[in-house]
């Protein structure tokens, strides 16, 4: 059987991971890095970038790259690139090609199927368009697995008899997940999740660049609309400058001149204080989530034996601290907060294959949210609508399956109409939508007459309705929720079509297309001696590229490799991250 590949498929970074006879290990991309920044692009070619090289072709033409999609999923926003309009499902599935493409190339054989992570908190809707992306990207979804249970998977695969409570705070670049877990013999038991959608690192990044273009005299929004490309570099520059004041006290931000040339720029300095007072607003917000999943599993601050720390944002010091604070205790990293969730992802995915290496591990999850049903309700003589009525409340183990009875309010109403919502609000406007369906024939009468209706939430996350007449016990609909958003069966079909048309990089070629680009975009930023130099060693490549000999090829890539990475150590790497 071929293997089950894990995947995390992050806002910022993405990874992919496989269970080996002992223990998750992380599968290398093309550039052999651990980490897949997600970021598509289409160069000039019409050719489909994805990582690093989407990441530095950003910079320059950030009207031809994307990122931060996860954020989209399971909504209708598109966008176009390169003349090509393209849904979230789609970047996903690039991104999802990419890592399938990897582990291939590991494996040296096709890899059809994988678990993929999604934050707690996301909705049906999210988890179905992350379905979709799978089938995109030629990968069947076996599994959709909560990011938090991810990394307490691969926490508990290693400590597997301990028996305690643990608390895991997962803060990545867009969603901020906490879950409650209990592990005892073996067992590991999600006892409740909450967390918000948006909010992550990236939340830190846009905030620190908005104070930083402030500064010199820029508001966001206008520099946004009118300097894309001054916007772009200052957002790269204050990603790197964020990541660097985890470690240091200061850092340089060079805002570019208009035209977006680093040469006449400003130069700002931001100290690790400042960024810590701009962020904090930001950061409080974790405080009702964490509130709400300790409440849910009825247990105190001081119940929690451990906190573990997930996603990159977790690097930063004050991340650090609030956490301290809030539990009084120091949390534990002791895997890398970037690749645990990979690493559980692949845990899970030998649980599905039966993979001997986890026979032991029992692993049981909750539905984070309440999902429910609009009703009626009768006051005096009067009727009001728009009411929720729960069916399923949050934090219930899954899979679970409930069924509730409802009657109808009229004499002689022989239909009713259903429509699902989840959240926590007692009225439905304040709950997400998320389908609606009518159930007809039930029989001309008085008022009263009965309809049972079930909900059945699978291990994936993902709901089905059936609604059933009582009085002629005749199933009428087995519905599964038809959404007002997503792609519908034909449009995944028209994209799977569609991606197998698009030109994309032989995996070998990825290497050289990067150095390529990040060579070019470093040109544009040198002095006038260091351009020459760089120039010749280009078209050197160039040329070697021409020639079609490996040999050649290597050489004078390994030139350009050596000179960039001269560069970077001299400079503090001003042209953004290098740490594939
Ligand atoms: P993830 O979604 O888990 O990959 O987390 C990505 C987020 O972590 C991004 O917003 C990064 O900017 C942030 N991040 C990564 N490393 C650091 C660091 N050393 N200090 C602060 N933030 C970081």
């Amino acid at each position: 059987m071929d293997p089950i590949i894990g995947i995390d498929l992050g806002t910022t970074n993405s990874a992919v991971a496989y269970l080996s006879e002992q223990e998750p290990e992380i599968i290398l991309n093309a550039l052999g890095g651990r980490l897949t920044p997600s970021i598509v692009g289409i160069d000039e070619a019409g050719v489909v970038l994805v990582g690093a090289a989407a990441r530095e072709l950003q910079v320059v033409r950030p009207d031809r790259c994307v990122s931060l999609f996860k954020r989209w999923m399971g909504s209708d926003r598109t966008v176009t690139l390169g003349g090509r309009t393209l849904t979230p499902e789609e970047l996903s599935g690039f991104v999802l090609r990419s890592l399938k493409a990897d582990a291939e190339a590991f494996f040296q054989k096709p890899i059809t199927r994988a678990v993929v992570t999604v934050p707690a908190y996301f909705n049906d809707q999210q988890r179905k368009a992350t379905i979709a992306a799978g089938r995109i990207a030629g990968l069947t979804v076996e599994r959709i697995l909560n990011e938090p249970t991810a990394a307490a998977i691969a926490y508990g695969f290693q400590g597997a008899d301990e028996n305690k409570i643990v608390l895991v705070f997962d803060l990545g670049g867009g969603t901020f997940d906490v879950s409650v877990v209990e592990q005892f013999d073996g067992t590991l038991e999600v006892r409740s999740s909450a967390g918000e959608t948006s909010l992550g690192g990236e939340d830190f990044t846009r905030t620190m660049a908005a104070r930083v273009l402030e500064s010199v005299g820029l508001p966001f929004e206008r520099a946004e609309a009118t300097l894309p490309l001054v916007v772009s570099r200052v957002l790269q520059q204050c990603e790197r400058a964020k990541c660097q004041l985890s470690r240091e006290a200061t850092a340089t931000i060079r805002v570019p001149d208009g035209t977006g040339d680093l040469v006449n720029g400003k130069e700002v300095i931001v100290t690790r204080e400042q960024l810590e007072k701009w962020v904090a607003p930001i950061l409080a917000r974790i405080e009702q989530p964490i509130r709400r999943v300790l409440a849910d599993a009825r247990l105190t601050r001081e119940k929690i034996d451990e906190v573990i720390l997930v996603g990159g944002a977790t690097r930063m010091p004050l991340v650090v601290q609030r956490v301290r604070d809030l539990f009084g205790r120091e949390p534990r990293g002791r895997l890398n907060p970037d690749e645990v969730v990979a690493l559980g992802a692949a845990v899970q995915a030998g649980l599905v294959e039966r993979n001997a290496a986890v026979n032991d591990l029992v692993v049981t999850d909750v539905s984070p949210f309440t999902l429910g049903i609009e009703v009626s309700k009768e006051f005096q003589s009067e009727t009001k609508s728009g009411y929720f009525d729960p069916v399923i409340d949050r934090n219930t183990v899954i899979p679970v399956s409930r069924m509730k009875r409802y009657t109808t309010m009229q004499p002689n109403q022989t239909s009713i109409m259903v429509k699902i919502y989840q959240g926590e609000s007692r009225r439905v406007g304040e709950n997400l939508l998320l389908g609606e369906f009518e159930v007809q024939g039930i029989p001309a009468g008085p008022r009263g007459q009965e309809v049972d209706v079930r909900f059945t939430y699978d291990l994936n996350g993902i709901l089905e309705i059936e609604a059933t007449v009582v009085a002629t016990k005749k199933m009428i609909s087995h519905v599964i929720a038809r959404h007002a958003k997503g792609l519908s069966e034909a449009s995944i079909r028209k994209a799977v079509r569609d991606m197998e048309k698009l030109k994309a990089h032989p995996r070998d070629e990825t290497r050289n297309h990067y150095i390529l680009t990040r060579a070019d975009r470093l040109y544009k930023e040198l002095s006038a001696e260091h351009r020459r130099f760089l120039g010749s060693l280009i078209d050197g490549f160039e040329a070697a590229l021409e020639s079609r000999e490996p040999e050649t090829i290597e050489r004078y890539r390994e030139g350009l490799e050596d000179f960039i990475a001269e560069f970077d150590a001299s400079n503090d790497d001003p042209t953004g991250n290098s740490d594939e």
